[in-house]
Order: structure tokens, then sequence, then C-alpha cells
């Protein structure tokens, strides 16, 4: 039976997710269902959120409503909660739960890559959704935390949220010109610095830091950012945001249908994807 599900986000036209959405219910025999992408600006959200609860089986949340959703739903899960972000929500029997996928998808691409980063000193470059996602999956490894942002109370709020689930955890907040001169293990950009209007631009300068071994840029497009270019440049092992983003959106599509979709699928789906972003 046909179903609806869609993205609702603003901006939205650049979004990958109906293209990742529509291969993966086609490779799991499902390719009758819908995958829109709906453009929603801030004060449309509860009004659209009402709408989609009577019409849509689930919708993926993107910039700028993953936490402004949240007093919009009935009930969160606990990777939700955890988070305090919403990235994919769940609607029946006219209730609506809200999940968040970005935290597994960051940790499974890292294990695609082959990457154990388990204990590592991390520097983590931003303290949005995104970064807030990825410092859980981060913390739950071991890892040592800096959390560098613009705004150094973002950075300074994270750390200490994270300090209530992870007693044992280390982690810093410095703000983002404070950065340069400390050793780190790991680089992981969650900052839209590099792509858009900052494409070309570094979120950090990995020639100011010592050690980085690995440069995890979460922007997907462009595949390759001026800090992956850099990282390389320098020896260093690069990821881009593409593979979180295709486990996302597969962890996304479980949620809806309870049923987990095959490795095999997902990584044919990424390799489409990665030949589209080398091709245009
Ligand atoms: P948010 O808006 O929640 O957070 C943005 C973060 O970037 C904040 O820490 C913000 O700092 C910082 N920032 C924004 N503009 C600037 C600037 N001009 N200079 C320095 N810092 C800046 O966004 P998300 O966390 O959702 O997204 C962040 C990035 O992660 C985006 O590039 C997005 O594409 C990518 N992403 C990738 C995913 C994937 O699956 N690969 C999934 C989700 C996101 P401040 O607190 O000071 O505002």
């Amino acid at each position: 039976m046909q179903k609806l599900y869609g993205v609702v986000g603003d901006p939205i036209s650049h979004s990958l997710s109906p293209v990742i959405h529509k291969q993966l219910f086609q490779m799991t025999g499902r390719e009758e269902h819908i995958y829109a992408a709906l453009h929603i600006r801030a004060a449309q959200l509860p009004a659209a959120v009402e709408i989609l609860r009577g019409n849509f089986e689930g919708f993926n949340v993107t910039i700028p409503h993953k936490q402004a959703v949240i007093p919009l739903l009935d009930e969160l899960t606990a990777a939700a909660a955890r988070c305090g972000a919403v990235n994919t929500i769940k609607s029946g029997g006219g209730r609506l739960v809200g999940h968040n996928t970005d935290g597994p998808g960051f940790t499974l691409a890292l294990q695609l890559a082959g990457w154990d980063i388990a204990g590592s000193r991390v520097l983590l470059v931003g303290a949005g959704g995104a970064a807030r996602a990825a410092a859980h999956e981060l913390a739950e490894m071991g890892c040592t935390l800096t959390i560098a942002n613009r705004t150094l109370a973002g950075a300074a709020a994270l750390v200490q949220e994270l300090q209530a689930w992870y007693p044992r955890l280390q982690a810093a907040a410095v703000a983002l010109e404070e950065c340069a001169g400390g050793r780190y293990d790991v680089v992981v950009n969650a900052t839209p610095i590099g792509m858009g209007l900052y494409a070309g631009q570094l979120p950090v300068d990995l020639d100011g830091l010592q050690g980085v071994e690995y440069v995890y840029d979460l922007i997907y497009s462009p595949s390759q950012t001026e800090l992956l270019r850099q990282g390389q440049a320098l020896g260093c092992r690069v990821l881009n945001g593409l593979p979180m983003l295709v486990y996302q959106a597969a962890l996304a599509q479980e949620f809806w249908l309870g049923e987990p979709i095959p490795e095999p699928a997902i990584c044919q789906v990424l390799a489409l994807l990665e030949e589209m972003s080398t091709h245009g």
C-alpha cells in the first residue's frame, strides 16, 4: 500500500534526503511509497506538523526545526531525549514519536571507514544539533572531548550536559579562536564552515594543531571541503558527511518500517550518492 513520507526544512531544495529515501524504498521493494521535500518556515511548523500527523506515516526534520519540533510531539525515544534534537518522526494512531538517527549515523560511518577512534583526544568544532549527536557518540566511545564553538556559552552548555550523562567524561569548552596549539588525534567539523556561503573556508586551521591523524567533516556537499583538502595534504585520514547522511536515512526508514535495511542496500545507495557528488 502506498504511504507518504517526507522531510521538512528551510531551506530544503538542496536536500539529498528524497534521493536517498526513494533509493532505499526501491531497494527494499517499496517503490510505491512517496517521499516529498517540504519547504516549511519556522512560523509554519506547528500547522505543518498537524497536517503531517494525519496524512504521513513518517517524516524527517532538518535545519532549523530539529529542536523546535520537540514540543509539538507526543513522545521522544531515548536517543532523541539524550541529544535534545529530533531528525525522524513516526506517526501512528494520531501520535507522533520523535527519534534521532544522526548519532548512530555518525558512528556507523566511522565503522564503515574502518576508523577506531575509541579513547582518542577529539576536537569537536560546533555545538549545534549535529555536534550534540556526535558528542554523545564520542563520549560513549570514551574519547576526551574539546568542544570549540563560535559562541563559547553553547560549547560550555553542551559540556555541562554531557558531564551529567557521562560522569567520567573528560571534556572542555573553548572559544573557536582559542584551539590553536592544542594536541588532538581527531578533528570533527560540525559547523557549516566549508559549505554554501562558507565554501573554501576553514572551521579550524589544522596547521595550528598538533598530532592530528583523522579529520571528519560532517558536511557532505561539497564532498571535499577545504578542511578535508588541508587534512589530506597533511597526511591525515579524511572522511566527509555523506556516509553519515545515508546511514541516518537508513536508520530512519528502519524506525518507520520496523525492520532492518540490509547493509548491501545502504552501501549501494552510498555508492550512487558518491558518484552523483563526484560528477555533480
Ligand atoms: P546547527 O544550526 O544546529 O549548528 C550550527 C553550528 O555551527 C553551531 O555550533 C554554530 O555556532 C556554528 N556556526 C554556524 N555558523 C558559523 C560561523 N559563521 N562561524 C563559526 N561557527 C558557525 O546546524 P547542524 O548542527 O544541524 O549542522 C551543522 C553542520 O553539520 C552542517 O554543515 C550540516 O550540513 C552538517 N550535518 C551533516 C549531517 C550528516 O548526516 N552528514 C547531519 C546533520 C548536519 P553558534 O553556536 O555560535 O551559532
